[in-house]
This record gives C-alpha cells, sequence and structure tokens, in this order.
C-alpha cells in the first residue's frame, strides 16, 4: 500500500518506518527541513534503540522518502496517518491545535483526488474529537462526505519509547475504530501483516481505550508508590510486597514497580486530558485526580528524604544519575528530573547531571546547571547522588566509583545498585 505519514516525532517514523518494514511504500511528512533532510539521508533525528537500522535499510531501498509537502503526500497515498501531537494546555486539557490545522489542510487536498481515500488519526485524542473536529474539518475543506467519498478511522498506538519498533510490529492487540465498515476493511488489509488480535470498534470507543489503558497503567503505577511509601515508613520493602500481590492472576506483576514517579510525553498529558474531558462533562473524576497527585508529590520525595540526610541544601553538590524519563529514550517530557532539578535549585543546591542519551534535551531546559561527561564524573565530589533513571550504564557503576563522593548519601528513585554499600530507595 502507499502510505502517508504526517508528523516526525516518535509515533510518525516509528509508524513510516513500521510499515515499510511490511512491504508498503511510506511517504513522511514533516515540517521542520533540516529534519527532513536527516530522514532522506537515513539519519534518525531521536534515540529510539533498534530504529536506526530500519531507517537505513527503507531510504536505501526507496521504501521510505521524507518531505514537507503534504500534497504530494496525500496525492500519492491510499491512506493517510495522523501522527501529530497532541499535548497539554496549561489547564491540563487537551491542545488540539495541530489535529484541528491537519485535518483542514487534509480536507483541501481531498478536494481535488477522485481516488477513495482513507483517513487515519493515530494521534491521542481525547473521546468524540474524530467525530466533532476531525470529520467535521475533512468535510468542509473537501467539500465531499466521509463514508462516501473518503473514509475515517481512529487507531490509537500503544507503543512504549525505547522498544517502539518492536512494540509497533507485534503489538498486543490493534484496535480499529471505524466511520463505516469500508473504512475499517481498508485499514484491517494493511494490518494483515501483523501476527496480532485486531479488535474493531466505533470511532470514540477507540480514543477512549487509549485513555483507559493509560489510566489503568498510571493507577497501578500510583497505588504501587502510595503503598510503597507506607512501607517505607514501616520498614519493608515494597518490592518483596509487590512480588506476593502480582502472584495473584487477577492482578499479575506488571506495572507494581514503586519509584520516583511516571513522566514522559504520554502518562501525565493523557491522565490530565481525560480529567479535563471528565470535568468538562460535569464529572469529578476522583479517582484519576488521585493518581496525578499521588504521582506529582512522588516525584520531589526524593528531595525530602535527601534534606532528612544532608540537611540544609544551600551549597551542597548534588549529582543526578539519569535525566530521561525513563532509560532506552532521550524524551525528557515531564520527567521526574525536571522536578527534582527545579526544588534542588530553589534550595540552592549545585547541580550536576548525567544522562547517557538526554544532556543535550535538558541542556534546553537548564542551560544553568552542570553536566558530566560520564556516570563516574558526576559523582566525584558529591554530597549526594540521586538516581533517576535505570539505565543499563549505572548498572555497571562499583563500589568504588561510588567512593569518590564526599559523602555517601545514594538516593534512589528507581530500584538499581542495591548492591551499593548505603544506598537507599525511596520505598524500599
Ligand atoms: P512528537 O511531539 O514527538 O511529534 C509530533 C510531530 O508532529 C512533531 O514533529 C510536529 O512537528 C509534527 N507536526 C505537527 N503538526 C504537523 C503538520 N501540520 N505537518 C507535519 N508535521 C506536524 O509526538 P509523539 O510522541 O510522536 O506523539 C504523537 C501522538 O501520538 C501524540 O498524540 C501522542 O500522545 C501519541 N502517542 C505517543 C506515544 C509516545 O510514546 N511518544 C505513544 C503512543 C501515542
Amino acid at each position: 500500500m502507499n502510505i502517508c505519514v504526517i508528523g516526525t516525532g516518535y509515533v510518525g517514523l516509528t509508524t513510516a518506518v513500521g510499515f515499510t518494514a511490511v512491504g508498503n511504500k511510506v511517504i513522511i511528512v514533516g515540517k521542520n527541513k533540516k529534519k527532513i533532510d536527516k530522514i532522506n539521508k537515513g539519519v534518525l533525528i531521536i534515540y529510539e534503540p533498534g530504529m536506526g537500522k530500519e531507517l537505513e535499510k527503507c531510504v536505501k531501498n526507496k521504501s521510505l522518502q521524507a518531505t514537507d509537502n503534504l500534497e504530494y503526500a496525500i496525492k500519492n497515498s491510499d491512506i493517510d496517518f495522523i501522527c501529530v501531537g497532541t499535548p497539554s494546555r496549561e489547564d491540563g486539557s487537551i491542545d488540539l491545535s495541530d489535529v484541528e490545522k491537519i485535518s483542514q489542510d487534509i480536507g483541501k487536498v481531498l478536494k481535488s483526488l477522485n481516488e477513495y481515500h482513507v483517513v487515519v488519526v493515530k494521534s491521542t485524542v481525547v473521546p468524540q474529537t474524530t467525530e466533532e473536529i476531525v470529520i467535521p474539518n475533512l468535510e468542509k475543506y473537501s467539500g465531499k462526505k466521509a463514508g462516501k467519498d473518503f473514509g475515517v478511522c481512529m487507531t490509537p498506538e500503544f507503543l512504549r519509547e525505547g522498544v517502539a519498533m518492536s512494540d509497533f510490529m507485534k503489538p498486543d492487540r490493534i484496535v480499529i475504530g471505524e466511520y463505516d465498515k469500508k473504512s475499517g476493511d481498508v485499514l484491517q488489509n494493511l494490518y494483515s501483516g501483523f501476527d496480532s488480535p485486531i479488535m474493531r470498534t466505533n470511532l470514540r470507543d477507540a480514543e477512549m481505550i487509549k485513555y483507559a489503558s493509560n489510566a489503568l497503567l498510571a493507577a497501578k503505577i500510583s497505588f504501587a508508590n502510595e503503598i510503597g511509601n507506607i512501607c517505607k515508613i514501616i520498614g519493608i520493602d515494597s518490592y518483596e510486597v509487590m512480588k506476593g500481590v502480582g502472584m495473584d492472576h487477577r492482578l499479575g506483576p506488571h506495572f507494581l514497580n514503586s519509584g520516583c514517579g511516571f513522566g514522559g510525553s504520554c502518562f501525565p498529558k493523557d491522565i490530565s486530558a481525560i480529567i479535563a474531558k471528565a470535568k468538562e462533562l460535569d464529572y469529578e473524576p476522583i479517582l484519576l485526580e488521585s493518581v496525578m497527585d499521588v504521582n506529582k508529590k512522588q516525584k520531589v520525595r526524593l528531595v525530602d528524604m535527601l534534606k532528612k540526610r544532608v540537611g540544609n541544601l544551600k551549597g551542597k553538590k548534588i549529582a543526578i544519575l539519569g535525566l530521561a524519563f525513563k532509560a532506552d529514550t532521550d524524551d525528557i517530557r515531564e520527567a521526574a528530573s525536571i522536578d527534582i532539578i527545579k526544588r534542588l535549585k530553589s534550595e540552592g543546591a549545585i547541580i550536576s547531571a548525567y544522562d547517557p542519551k538526554a544532556i543535550d534535551n535538558m541542556k534546553t531546559l537548564f542551560p544553568d546547571i552542570k553536566y558530566a561527561k560520564t556516570a563516574k564524573d558526576v559523582l566525584k565530589g558529591a554530597d549526594a547522588c540521586l538516581v533517576m533513571t535505570e539505565w543499563d550504564e549505572f548498572k555497571k557503576l562499583s563500589e568504588n566509583d561510588f567512593d569518590f563522593m564526599k559523602k555517601r548519601v545514594i538516593l534512589k528513585g528507581r530500584k538499581m545498585l542495591d548492591d551499593i554499600k548505603g544506598s537507599e530507595g525511596i520505598c524500599w
């Protein structure tokens, strides 16, 4: 099939490269000329394990090209995937301006298209967005009718950064929300090469499945953190507790790991968006608000632990190991390290940080803190160290490396380095 993918972020790139791997031709549409040139040279513009090689391959065999010309991309495709960003507004509600704009622009191109075409929303959008924003814009700007002249689907993406390629190629399920059967059939046909169960449903159910999934995963994390905080006060290891809890087949062992909270581009913004949507509908989502509250407090709990151990932070040298919101990505969106750095700065600490991949991104937010070249370097002379991201690289640090700290205060927001003398976990 000939496919147009709009958006060159984590989801757009994964979708584009992934579909070429199963024999399709893809044109990916971006806005930034420099990034487009890089993609056309087979150079990856994000850090995502395993994607670089695949990108190189599909650029070489000409199954993928990048452009900023939306009209060219749509006119040379049978199906478009909208993969633009849907960030949070100040008040936590979803900012749909990119979705609104792209559906207008696609509509303008559809106007002069003679063939049947399917438009697929892959961006995470609150329920009713496809019906109330995307379809009306497509119809208004094309002068055509959904279901008759063009098809519409909504297929949420469930990939995790760090393992995006394998998640895309072998998802637990593919959810196809369809405007009508014909649209759904086109999308199901495209996914026929995938060995995953397919669920077909309507547009708003598909939109809500994504929010319900992320909300439940986030709730499990906040639950594990709340139980973990209680465990910590009593002197219980929350990991031992959750090992026992997870053996219940009704509960399962996943997402019960306590730590310094969830971050990333999805959980915080998606839970905030569905809370805002619920309130717009006059419903008070008490549970979801608590999930966010627990998480907000959890992110900075390490600073309270730190103050108990080293006292006033003014002038103290604090080392931060890990900046990315999780390992194997350079993404720092909503990372706990950001909240920690803000708190440490306000308390007058001298901060030095290290991350294998996320330093450049963090420099755009905090150009004024120190960044070390290696994990070992960041520890030298530090009054305390905070472990924020579970990078494999940190697991190689030895007892000896921590001896170079001024004081051996090692506080961990992630469960690792358990053999290091004097290290203390946030919930264990
Ligand atoms: P991103 O911010 O990394 O990328 C979005 C891209 O869309 C940007 O490069 C932006 O320039 C581009 N864009 C916006 N308007 C455009 C236009 N008119 N033409 C061309 N490009 C345009 O976002 P992302 O992480 O890739 O996420 C995209 C969507 O997928 C979001 O709704 C997100 O919630 C969802 N999602 C993300 C993940 C994830 O792990 N990152 C997982 C599942 C779902």
